[in-house]
């Protein structure tokens, strides 16, 4: 079967104009007009017939079409209602695609992958994103601990170097400690705005998450190791230690706990927290755990 591909400037205006569809900037729809970008991203998703994916936002439906001729399966959510009777036209020659219509940040994940990815062999989160709730959705699925192979995401250019950042960078930050907690990050490669219609301002990036290798990192309390890591960055150029006293109080006792916690995890407290790297903060974050610090946080 030779079919027509979607994403190409002409097919995406005649179908755009078939169905009469003003595109709703408010809800981050830029749909992409280039096949070889969606092949690469495809090609970064390492996607074969075991695998299901799980796309956010098919839009009219131009990667959703790639990732069928490829996958398993692809199980993809759509928020706008206007585009369900587009993409059962543009996608009928699928038959391993179901869309669902639904915000992907109401979606309740443990439900969804009981009731459609329990018996999948392998999951793979492939989207462009829509750039407003970028790091909610990211976010969102890190946190469920679904078994998730892999993700491949496209985003603003600036928010993916965040995500993937390496300590002592400009980038890097509690946002690049939020994700790589869970997965390694790395750009896949860069998108330029022009492969888009409309176009947006900025160009964009894919980023690839994958499993660590060495499994997540063991932190004894997760939400004092992701307040900990938030505090250390409120304000960039003062060092860890007047960071954390801001965070959590300059009491006397206070103040020598967690200078001993320091001690314990043998960072020095005049260090910058960007310059800290993920394993350091887990150390840290354990060395504090018995301390019950919270309590005293502003
Ligand atoms: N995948 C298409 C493409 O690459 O051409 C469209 C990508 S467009 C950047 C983002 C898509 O996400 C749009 O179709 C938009 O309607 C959808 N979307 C926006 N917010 C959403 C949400 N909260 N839940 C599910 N889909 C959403």
């Amino acid at each position: 079967m030779n079919l027509k591909d979607i994403a190409t400037p002409n097919r995406t205006k005649e179908i755009l104009q078939k169905y009469g569809f003003s595109v709703k900037k408010s809800l981050g729809q830029n749909f992409i007009i280039d096949t070889n970008i969606l092949k690469k991203i495809v090609e970064a998703g390492e996607i074969t017939k075991r695998t299901t994916v799980i796309e956010v936002g098919p839009g009219i439906g131009a990667l959703t079409e790639q990732l069928a001729r490829q996958a398993g399966k692809v199980i993809a959510v759509e928020i706008d209602k206007r585009l369900l009777r587009v993409l059962a036209d543009t996608l009928s020659p699928y038959p391993n695609i179901e869309i669902i219509h639904a915000d992907i940040l109401d979606v309740d994940l443990s439900d969804f992958y009981a009731s459609h990815l329990a018996d999948a062999e392998e999951i793979v989160v492939v989207a462009n994103l829509p750039y407003y709730i970028t790091t909610p959705i990211i976010l969102r699925f890190l946190e469920s601990r679904l078994p998730i192979d892999r993700m491949v995401l496209m985003m603003q250019k600036e928010v993916a170097s965040r995500l993937s950042a390496h300590p002592s960078t400009k980038a890097y930050g509690s946002l690049s400690i939020a994700v790589q907690y869970y997965m390694d990050a790395e750009v896949a490669f860069t998108v330029p705005k022009t492969v888009f219609m409309p176009q947006p301002n900025v160009d964009s990036a894919i980023i690839k998450l994958s499993k660590k290798e060495n499994g997540i990192i063991a932190v004894e309390d997760e939400q004092l190791f992701f307040t900990l890591t938030r505090s250390a960055f409120v304000q960039r150029r003062k060092t860890l230690w007047n960071n954390l006293q801001v965070a959590f109080g300059k009491d006397k006792e206070v103040k020598e706990q967690m200078a001993e916690a320091l001690e314990t995890a043998q960072i020095d407290p005049g260090r910058r927290g960007e310059t800290l790297s993920i394993e350091e903060f887990a150390k840290l974050s354990n060395a504090f755990s018995g301390f019950d610090l919270t309590k005293s946080e502003n």
